[in-house]
C-alpha cells in the first residue's frame, strides 16, 4: 500500500454535517482507525435548499450563523491539528457536488454522519445507492448525532407502551435502557491525513464566507448580535460542559426552572450543530453523579432522551412541523381572527406581558432561552392568543441558534396540543412569572423600560398605580411599553378550549375512543389513544350528539386536574412531561384504552392522525405553503430573492423585532440574565421605517397610558367599533379589563381605557393590540411596521 502522504494513496470523502466536532466522531475515528493508508478529504456542501439536506423549511437562519461560526472554529482546529482544514463547496445540488468530488478525486470510499430528519435521511439513501451503483464506491454511515437509533428503539417499543401513554417518556427510557447503556464517547484521532481540495485539485473549493450562511450583504448587525453571546466551537463547547458539570449539575434539579437564575447547561446550541456529542454529556454527567448520591439529578439524567424521543417520534410520523400528528386536529380548527397582528406582538417582545416580552427579546438578542421560559411563551401563543403552533414552530426555527427540527417540532405540537402529547397544565403569564422570575431580574434585564418597577408589579405593571409607575419612569402605551395583547387571560383561554372542543366535534366520534381520548393511526396501520387532556375529551351521546367528557363515565375529579390543568408548578409540570398527566396507566382513559388498539374499520377509516402517509388535506398551512409564504414575502422586499427565503425572512424583519434592547457582548454563561448594556433604538428600524409599506392604515388614534394624564384623549364615547363595524362591540370594558394577571380597575392603565372613553372602553380585547401597534407606527420613530405574510 502506498504511504498516505504519496499521491497515489487512496482517497476517502468525509462529507460533514451535523458532527462538526472531532472528539467522539465516529466518522473521524473510523478514518483514522480503519483507513491509516487513506488520504481524508473532509468536505462541507452547501446547496440551495431542495429537500436534500436541511427538512421542511430549509435551515434556521439563526441555526445558519451558528453553523458558519462553528465551521470556521472546526476548520482552524484541523489545520491546527492535521495540518489541513476542510474544503467547502457550493453547488446546485448536494449530489452534483458529492458525485463532482468523487469524479474529480476518484475516491474510493465516502465516509458520513447520519442525520436523522426524514427528508435528510431518504437522501441518505440516494447518495448510497447512487455510489454503489453509478460511481462504483464504498460508503459508510455512523451514528454520532443520538445516544441510540430510532429504528432499534422503534423494535422494541412495539411491547414498551403497554405502560404509560403512548409517545411519553419514561417508557421510551426504559426501553432504550433495556437495550444497553449509551455508548461511551470516542476519542479524538490522534492522526488523519487530511489533504486540501486543492491537493485534490477541486479548482471549485469556495471559502466558508461564500456558503451565504452569514447575512453579509444585510444592513442589520443582527447575526452579531448573536455571535457575540455565544463562543461558538468544541473548545469552547466542552469548556462550557466541564464548568457546567463540575459547579452547576448538582443544583440543576433545583433551580433549572428559575427563569432569573437558571441552572442549565446551555449547550444545546453546540449539541445541535454536533460541536458536542450527546454522549459526550451523557457520560460526563453520569460518571459525575451516580443514582443514589444527593447531588443526582433525575431530570438532567432523563434530559438526552428526549432529543432521541423527539427522533423516534420523526421517524414514526414523518416531519413534525407541517401536520399534526393528531391528524384532525388540522381540520375545523378557528384560530384567532387577530391571528396576524397577535403574532406580530408575541414575535416582537410586545405583547404587553412582561415574561412573554423578555423571552421573546432574549430569543431575538441571542437565539436561546431557558425551557420552562419557552413552554411560557409557547403556550401563551397557542392558548391565550390561539394562533397555529405552526407559526411559533416557524419563528423558533428561524430564531433558535439551537434550532433543532425534530425537537421544536415535538414540543410545538405539544405545545399546540396536535402532538403525542398535550400540556396537562397552564403557564399563565403572570403568576407564573411571579414564581419564576420571582427576582423580577429577567424581565428587568431583557425589558429595560421596567427595569426600575417594583419587584410585585415588574410582571403587571399595570396593576401599578400612576404613583409607582411615575417613580419607575415608566409609560404604558404608545411611546413606553405596550399595552397588553389581550387582557382577560382566562376569558382567551377558555375561548381557545371551545375552539377545540368544536374542532373535535366537527372531527366525530370516530377520532375518540370511548373514554373520549384522541385516536391517532400509526404507520403499521393500527389505532391507538394518545394522552388527551381532561377538558379536551368528548363522549358522544346516543343521540349522536358530543358533550365534554366528564371521567371516562366515572364521573368526578380525576387525578389529572379539572379541566385543561393543574396548577403551573414547575414541578406539575415535569411531572406531566415525563409520564404524560395520566401517568403510567394513571388515566382513567388511559387504563381503558392504554393499549395500542386492534384497528376497527370504523376507527380506521375516521382517524386523521397518523402517519404522515395517510393524512387527508388540512386546512392549515402545510409547509410548502409555509415556504410559499414567506417566499412570498421575501419577493416582494427584494428584487433578487434568495432560493434560501426562510433563511433571510428573518433579516427581512429586523427591524419588526423590538428595540429598547441592544446588543451585549454576553457570554453564553450570562445569556439568560445579564442586562441589556444600552437601550438605543435600532437604527436599523429608524432607516427602514421611511421605505416601509405599512399595513394598518386605520385612522383611529390609539389609546395611550402617559403617566399622570391622558394624552390625545379621543372625544367620550368614540370608539373603533364605529368605524369598524362589528369588531368587538359588544364587549365592555367591566368584562375584559383587569383581567388575567390582576384587576386592572385601580390600576393606570384601566384609568386610561376609562379617561380615554373609550377606544379601549369597548372593544375587545383583541382590537387593543392592533392599536397599540397603529400607535407605535403613528407615534414612535423606533418601531416600524413591515407587512409580514
Ligand atoms: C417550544 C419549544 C421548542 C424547543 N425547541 C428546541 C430546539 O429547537 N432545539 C433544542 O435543542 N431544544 C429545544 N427545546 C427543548 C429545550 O427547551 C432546550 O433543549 C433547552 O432549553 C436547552 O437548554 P440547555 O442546553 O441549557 O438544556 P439542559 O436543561 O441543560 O438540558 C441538556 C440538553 O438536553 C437536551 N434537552 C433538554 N430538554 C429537552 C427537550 N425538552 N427535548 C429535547 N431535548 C432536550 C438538549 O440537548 C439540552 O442541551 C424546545 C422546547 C420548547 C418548549
Amino acid at each position: 500500500m502506498p504511504s498516505p502522504s504519496s499521491s497515489s494513496a487512496p482517497i476517502a470523502v468525509l462529507w460533514l454535517r451535523r458532527d462538526l466536532r472531532l472528539h467522539d466522531n465516529p466518522v473521524l475515528h473510523f478514518a483514522s482507525t480503519a483507513l491509516p493508508g487513506y488520504r481524508i478529504l473532509p468536505v462541507y456542501i452547501r446547496a440551495p435548499y431542495s429537500g436534500e439536506e436541511y427538512g421542511e423549511l430549509g435551515e434556521g437562519a439563526a441555526m445558519g450563523v451558528w453553523i458558519h461560526a462553528t465551521l470556521k472554529s472546526l476548520d482552524t482546529d484541523m489545520r491546527s491539528r492535521f495540518g489541513s482544514g476542510i474544503c467547502f463547496l457550493r453547488g446546485d445540488s448536494v449530489l452534483s457536488v458529492l458525485e463532482r468530488v468523487v469524479m474529480k478525486t476518484g475516491a474510493k470510499t465516502l465516509l458520513f454522519s447520519r442525520r436523522y430528519d426524514p427528508e435528510a435521511a431518504a437522501f441518505e439513501e440516494k447518495v448510497q445507492k447512487t455510489a454503489r451503483e453509478e460511481w462504483r464506491i464504498k460508503t459508510k454511515t455512523f451514528n454520532s448525532h443520538l445516544l441510540y437509533e430510532p429504528s432499534e428503539v422503534a423494535d422494541r417499543l412495539r411491547a414498551g407502551y403497554s405502560s404509560g401513554h403512548f409517545g411519553t417518556l419514561m417508557p421510551f427510557v426504559r426501553t432504550c435502557r433495556s437495550i444497553r447503556a449509551p455508548t461511551r464517547p470516542l476519542p479524538p484521532p490522534s492522526s488523519l491525513n487530511v489533504m486540501s481540495g486543492e491537493d485534490a485539485n477541486l479548482s471549485e473549493t469556495s471559502s466558508l464566507d461564500a456558503l451565504d450562511f452569514l447575512p453579509l450583504n444585510c444592513p442589520s448587525p443582527w447575526h452579531l448580535k448573536l455571535l457575540a453571546s455565544w463562543d461558538a466551537g468544541e473548545a469552547a463547547g466542552l469548556h462550557q460542559m466541564k464548568l457546567f458539570v463540575e459547579k452547576d449539575l448538582q443544583h440543576y434539579e433545583r433551580d433549572r426552572s428559575k427563569a432569573d437564575k437558571p441552572v442549565v447547561s446551555k449547550l444545546s446550541p453546540y449539541i445541535a450543530v454536533g460541536c458536542l456529542s450527546p454522549r459526550e454529556l451523557y457520560w460526563a454527567a453520569s460518571d459525575k453523579f451516580r443514582p443514589g448520591d444527593s447531588e443526582f439529578s433525575k431530570t438532567f439524567d432523563r434530559r438526552l432522551f428526549w432529543r432521541d424521543l423527539a427522533y423516534w417520534q420523526q421517524s414514526l410520523f414523518g416531519p413534525l412541523y407541517g401536520r399534526s400528528i393528531r391528524g384532525h386536529y388540522d381540520e375545523g380548527m378557528q384560530w384567532s381572527e387577530e391571528s396576524a397582528v397577535r403574532l406580530k406582538a408575541w414575535k416582537r417582545g410586545k405583547t404587553g406581558l412582561p415574561l412573554i416580552d423578555a423571552a421573546m427579546r432574549q430569543l431575538w438578542e441571542t437565539g436561546w432561552i431557558q425551557q420552562n421560559v419557552r413552554m411560557a411563551v409557547a403556550s401563551f401563543l397557542t392558548e391565550y392568543l390561539n394562533v397555529d403552533w405552526r407559526e411559533g414552530a416557524r419563528w423558533f426555527h428561524d430564531t433558535l441558534i439551537d434550532c433543532d427540527e425534530a425537537i421544536n417540532g415535538m414540543m410545538w405540537q405539544n405545545a399546540g396540543r396536535a402532538g403525542l402529547d398535550q400540556w396537562n397544565f397552564h403557564i399563565h403569564p403572570v403568576t407564573s412569572a411571579r414564581s419564576s422570575d420571582a427576582s423580577g431580574q429577567f424581565v428587568r434585564s431583557w425589558v429595560p423600560q421596567l427595569a426600575k418597577l417594583p419587584t410585585k408589579f415588574v410582571h403587571a405593571p399595570w396593576e401599578a398605580d400612576p404613583y409607582a409607575l411615575r417613580t419607575a419612569a415608566v409609560q404604558l402605551g404608545r411611546s413606553g411599553y405596550p399595552l397588553r395583547v389581550v387582557r382577560d387571560l382566562e376569558e382567551e383561554r377558555k375561548k381557545t378550549t371551545k375552539a377545540v372542543q368544536e374542532m373535535q366535534r366537527l372531527a366525530g366520534p370516530s377520532t375518540k375512543n370511548a373514554a373520549g381520548y384522541d385516536l391517532i393511526s400509526l404507520p403499521d396501520g393500527r389505532n391507538t389513544h394518545v394522552f388527551t387532556r381532561r377538558d379536551l375529551r368528548l363522549q358522544w351521546g346516543g343521540d349522536g350528539s358530543p358533550a365534554p367528557f366528564s371521567s371516562d363515565g366515572q364521573r368526578g375529579k380525576t387525578k389529572e386536574g379539572a379541566g385543561g390543568g393543574q396548577a403551573d408548578s414547575p414541578k406539575n409540570i415535569e411531572d406531566h412531561l415525563i409520564e404524560g398527566a395520566g401517568g403510567a396507566g394513571r388515566g382513567r382513559g388511559g387504563k381503558r384504552g392504554n393499549q395500542q388498539s386492534s384497528s376497527s374499520s370504523a376507527i380506521r377509516g375516521g382517524v386523521r392522525g397518523g402517519s404522515s402517509r395517510d393524512r387527508g388535506g388540512t386546512r392549515s398551512p402545510s409547509p410548502k405553503r409555509l415556504q410559499q409564504t414567506s417566499l412570498k414575502a421575501w419577493l416582494k422586499s427584494s428584487p433578487q430573492p434568495s432560493p434560501d427565503a426562510d433563511v433571510n425572512e428573518t433579516f427581512r424583519q429586523t427591524s419588526d423585532m423590538p428595540t429598547g434592547v441592544s446588543s451585549s457582548s454576553r457570554s453564553s454563561g450570562a445569556a439568560a440574565s445579564a442586562a441589556p448594556v444600552s437601550s438605543k433604538a435600532n437604527p436599523l428600524a429608524v432607516s427602514q421605517k421611511r421605505g416601509t409599506e405599512k399595513k394598518h392604515t386605520s385612522t383611529v388614534d390609539s389609546g395611550e397610558m402617559q403617566v399622570g394624564r391622558q394624552r390625545r384623549a379621543a372625544p367620550q364615547g368614540e370608539s373603533r367599533e364605529g368605524r369598524r363595524p362589528g369588531e368587538g362591540a359588544a364587549k365592555s370594558l367591566r368584562a375584559t379589563g383587569g383581567g388575567g394577571g390582576g384587576n386592572g380597575s385601580a390600576s393606570a392603565e384601566g384609568a386610561s381605557r376609562r379617561t380615554g372613553g373609550s377606544r379601549w372602553g369597548r372593544r375587545g380585547p383583541s382590537s387593543a393590540a392592533t392599536e397599540s401597534f397603529q400607535a407605535e407606527e403613528k407615534g414612535s420613530n423606533d418601531i416600524v411596521m413591515i407587512n409580514i405574510d
